[in-house]
């Protein structure tokens, strides 16, 4: 009979890299990579393998229902809860694996997916294949990108929309939901700044106070050639409403986070859109499943995120090569390394990395490795060196 490959071993570390500059969204209280926990999984066989956590403390979902994790809380459910979970349990049953973490301890999808990515990279490094061959195969072997320009003075915006559009980015996502006057008046000055080609879509975070005020917002940005329009408001009530008022898209990201979610959302017609990536649904293979469910209702859907480092950068590039429903730019982080710099601004959230060679970029989009696992290599003396107290 064959043996179960079992978690020998997880380590959990927690890292914080230097910023090319601060990334804010509404509702963000904490700087973006600063305290995000990274794992590492031995298998018995002896097959290594990495994983990331963006643990963001207000990042909770609608009604603030869904688990804002921090570094401690994350580390603790993974060596308290998890990891003693998974004895016994084969790490190549990935159904398996998180029927046991969810027996366990409810939510903290942040923490599953890092225990999960970290087993997913160990499986498929122990078979030589990338992760996306355990995802079902390789749909595409390009990202196309979406770049994030966060709240900043719009004089700011501006240069940063121009410089990255001379880095090749086609689609610009534009931070709003602070003030409609503020809002509509950095659309307009963005828009008038690179011309018509590139691609706006707005990401409110949920900050418009009703429906009505987000329906209001997004007809006025729609003057100067929106795309879509990312969740405005927060519940998928408000968010029907706004769907049903609006010409363009709406995209739901707060909203979604699991398969019954996405039912939901398309039932009561509340997103046409739909941003993934494998941490809300507790990992890869969730992510996966979420995707399939999307697809049957028809949504579009792109890879966002909380500005991941490197590993979690890997893991959404393995999901977007492995899901014919990606068929949106989303706002995967562009990794350089002091040493390797892919980009000056487009996509690029930290000066540093705890990965040694970065993702190629091409003409605004990511290629996806072709390595073993999650086609990465991380560098161990970087990660002691950002090593921070949890
Ligand atoms: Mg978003």
């Amino acid at each position: 009979m064959e043996r179960v490959l079992e978690l020998a071993a997880l380590d959990t570390f927690v890292v914080g890299l230097p910023v090319r500059r601060a990334h804010r969204w509404v509702g963000l209280d904490s700087p973006i990579g600063s305290g995000y926990v990274v794992t590492r999984a031995r298998l018995a066989d002896g097959s290594t393998g990495w994983g990331e956590a963006q643990v963001i403390k207000t990042w909770g979902g609608d009604d603030a229902s869904r688990y804002g994790e921090t570094p401690k809380t994350t580390v603790t459910i993974i060596n308290d809860y998890l990891v003693p979970a998974l004895k016994g349990v084969d790490a190549r049953c990935f159904e398996a694996v998180h029927a046991a973490m969810n027996r366990t301890i409810r939510g903290y999808p942040y923490a599953k997916a890092a225990v999960e990515v970290a087993l997913l990279d160990a499986v498929a490094r122990g078979l030589g294949v990338p992760v996306y061959q355990l995802l079902g195969g390789r749909v595409r072997d390009r990202v196309e990108l979406a770049h994030s320009i966060g709240l900043m003075e719009i004089d700011d915006a501006v240069a940063e929309a121009e410089q990255v559009v001379r880095e090749g980015i086609a689609t610009l996502k534009i931070k709003v939901g602070v003030d409609i006057e503020r809002d509509v008046a950095l659309v307009r000055a963005v828009r008038r700044a690179v011309g018509d080609a590139p691609r706006i879509r707005v990401d409110a975070n949920q900050g418009y106070r009703s429906w009505r005020e987000a329906v209001a917002a997004i007809g006025r940005m729609s003057e100067f050639g929106i795309s879509y329009a990312e969740q405005p408001v927060d519940g998928v009530e408000a968010m029907a409403e706004v769907s049903a008022r609006c010409g363009v898209p709406v995209m739901a990201d707060e909203s979604a986070w699991t398969e019954r979610d996405v039912t939901r959302i398309a039932a009561r017609g509340a997103a046409q859109y739909l941003s993934v990536y494998y941490t809300k649904p507790g990992g890869l293979w969730k992510a996966k499943r979420l995707l399939t469910v999307a697809g049957a209702f028809g949504m579009q859907c792109d890879i966002n995120g909380s500005a991941e480092m490197g590993i979690g950068n890997a893991a959404n590039l393995q999901l977007a090569a492995a899901a014919p429903e990606i068929t949106l730019a989303g706002t995967i982080p562009v990794t350089s390394t002091a040493e390797v710099q892919r980009t000056k601004v487009a996509g690029r959230k930290y000066l540093d990395d705890i990965i040694g060679m970065p993702f190629e970029y091409e003409d605004g989009r990511l290629v996806v490795p072709r390595g073993p696992g999650l086609g990465i290599e991380v560098d161990e003396a970087k990660l002691r060196r950002y090593a921070v107290q949890p």
